[in-house]
């Protein structure tokens, strides 16, 4: 039925036409009526009949064009407005300006007009869902790959996850060696007892997004939340197939299949920066400690040394540090051998490290010594956990086959302000020094730096 490319050329076109042909037929059918043929078939009557035909085909035209050429031109234009609106957002990322009245049409008939709103209107609604899960995504992703720490990704991850789901409350439990820890809580009571939850250990070995909705009749006893929850999420995390944790949300609406939809799409990004923070935090532990022993090693001993030496001047407390150097150790590698050796320098750092306040830092700080930093400890306080940890490494022994190993450990300590130095190489330098008293005074011994010992800083101040 198409002639040209335009609608209200084909009707015109067909409308004068059927105009036309019925001022053709006119003149016949008057003569059924009774009409002469002399009146009726004569070129006058036809050019009469032709001419009315096709000004009613005109008139036809003109009506149709005006009510529905106008109805759809204000629809296309409202479309070019919304669609305008809609590109605008997109740009700005801000879809707050998508409401009904900017973004939809008035549906005002019932007919292909009115189902053409209709579908425009379902299709903007379309657009813009998935524009505000792009723009969710978007936020989600910038977070996760702007923190490292678990902690950090943890919480930012959890907050959004609430927000873009409208749900109240939740936590994101991760597996660490084994065992399920809560990383981030919000509003929920006692979190830890989540992890012992039958629900919660199924959607570990789950795949996907189980819901649960919990019927408003339903009472529930040692309810977590401070609110009535009216349906629970449990969202698996994993990556490459391994499971790393479960994040548990509670609603007081049931949840949106749109707002599920998007749950999924966080998911995958969750798992990724979850295992980057894991593997993160297990490199800092690795970079850390000293292989052997497992207590800090020495260049990230003395970063921490620094750091509590700074507070130590702030907050106007003392600093203690105590040096510790296994006695004869040489003689002890020659006669047991290297492992023994080994063993027993393990068991040494075991021993100082069960002896120390939370808080302390036991260092590897070379070969067979150890650096003890003491935060709030005064020379008076390291003398006495220095004689403790002595007495205790004299009095234990190491049973290897038949034979048993005893070792014994000098210390030398200083402490912070007791010793009036400027920075902790200098209180460094001063436990050594008394260290090498302890030696030479026989060993198995603690000495503390002497109150009138001479700083080299107090020198280059005077
Ligand atoms: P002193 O009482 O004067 O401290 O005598 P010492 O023999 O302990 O001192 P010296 O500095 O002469 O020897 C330290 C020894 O510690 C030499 C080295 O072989 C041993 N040693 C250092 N690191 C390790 C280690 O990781 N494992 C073992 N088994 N031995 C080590
Ligand atoms: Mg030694
Ligand atoms: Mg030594």
């Amino acid at each position: 039925m198409r002639i040209t490319n335009r609608v209200f050329y084909d009707l015109a076109i067909w409308m004068v036409a059927f105009g036309l042909l019925i001022g053709l037929v006119f003149p016949f059918f008057v003569l059924l009526l009774g009409v002469p043929p002399e009146t009726a078939i004569t070129p006058g009557f036809f050019g009469a009949c032709l001419g009315a035909g096709a000004l009613a085909g005109c008139f036809n035209f003109t009506l149709a064009k005006l009510v529905a050429g106008n109805r759809v031109r204000l629809l296309a234009d409202r479309m070019g407005t919304v669609g305008e609106e809609l590109r605008e957002m997109t740009y700005t990322g801000d879809l707050s300006k998508c409401t009904p009245e900017n973004c939809s049409i008035v549906v005002d008939s019932d007919d292909e007009i009115g189902d053409s709103a209709r579908a425009f209107n379902s299709l903007v609604q379309a657009l813009a869902s998935s524009m505000r899960t792009q723009a969710a995504v978007r936020s989600f992703t910038q977070m996760l790959s702007s923190r490292l720490e678990l902690d950090a990704v943890s919480n930012g991850a959890l907050r959004q996850l609430l927000d873009h789901t409208g749900a109240a409350a939740g936590a994101i439990l991760v597996d660490i060696g084994g065992h399920l820890q809560v990383q981030a809580s919000l509003g929920v009571r006692e979190p830890e007892t989540i992890v012992n939850r039958d629900l919660v250990r199924a959607a570990m070995q789950s795949d996907s997004t189980e819901v649960l909705d919990v019927p408003q009749d339903v009472e529930i006893e040692g309810a977590l939340v401070d609110f009535r929850p009216r349906a629970v999420v449990f969202l698996p995390v994993s990556h490459k197939s391994v499971p790393l944790g479960v994040v548990v949300m509670a609603s007081t609406e049931t949840f949106e299949a749109e707002d599920l939809a998007r749950l999924d799409l966080f998911r995958h990004g969750l798992g990724l920066a979850l295992n980057n923070a894991m593997a993160h935090s297990r490199l800092q532990r690795l970079a850390a400690l000293d292989p052997l022993t497992g207590v800090y090693n020495r260049r990230f001993g003395l970063g921490r040394l620094h750091e509590e030496f700074g507070r130590a001047i702030r907050a106007n407390t003392p600093l203690g540090v105590m040096m510790l150097d296994l006695d004869h150790f040489k003689s002890v590698n020659d006669t047991y051998g290297h492992q023994v050796g080994d063993r027993l320098l393990t068991s040494v750092a075991g021993i100082v490290s069960s002896m120390l306040r939370e808080g302390d830092i036991l260092v590897r700080y070379g070969g067979e010594e150890f650096l003890v930093v003491l935060p709030a400890a005064s020379s008076e306080n390291i003398r006495a956990i220095g004689e403790r940890v002595r007495r205790a490494v004299e009095e234990s022994s190491l049973v290897d086959g038949s034979q048993t190993v005893r070792i014994t450990i000098s210390v030398g300590g200083a402490a912070y302000p007791n010793q009036n130095v400027l920075g902790e190489d200098s209180l460094l330098e001063l436990a050594d020094e008394a260290l090498y008293v302890a030696k030479q005074a026989g060993r198995n011994r603690v000495e503390i730096a002497n109150e009138s010992s001479v700083v080299e800083e107090r020198l280059i101040e005077a």
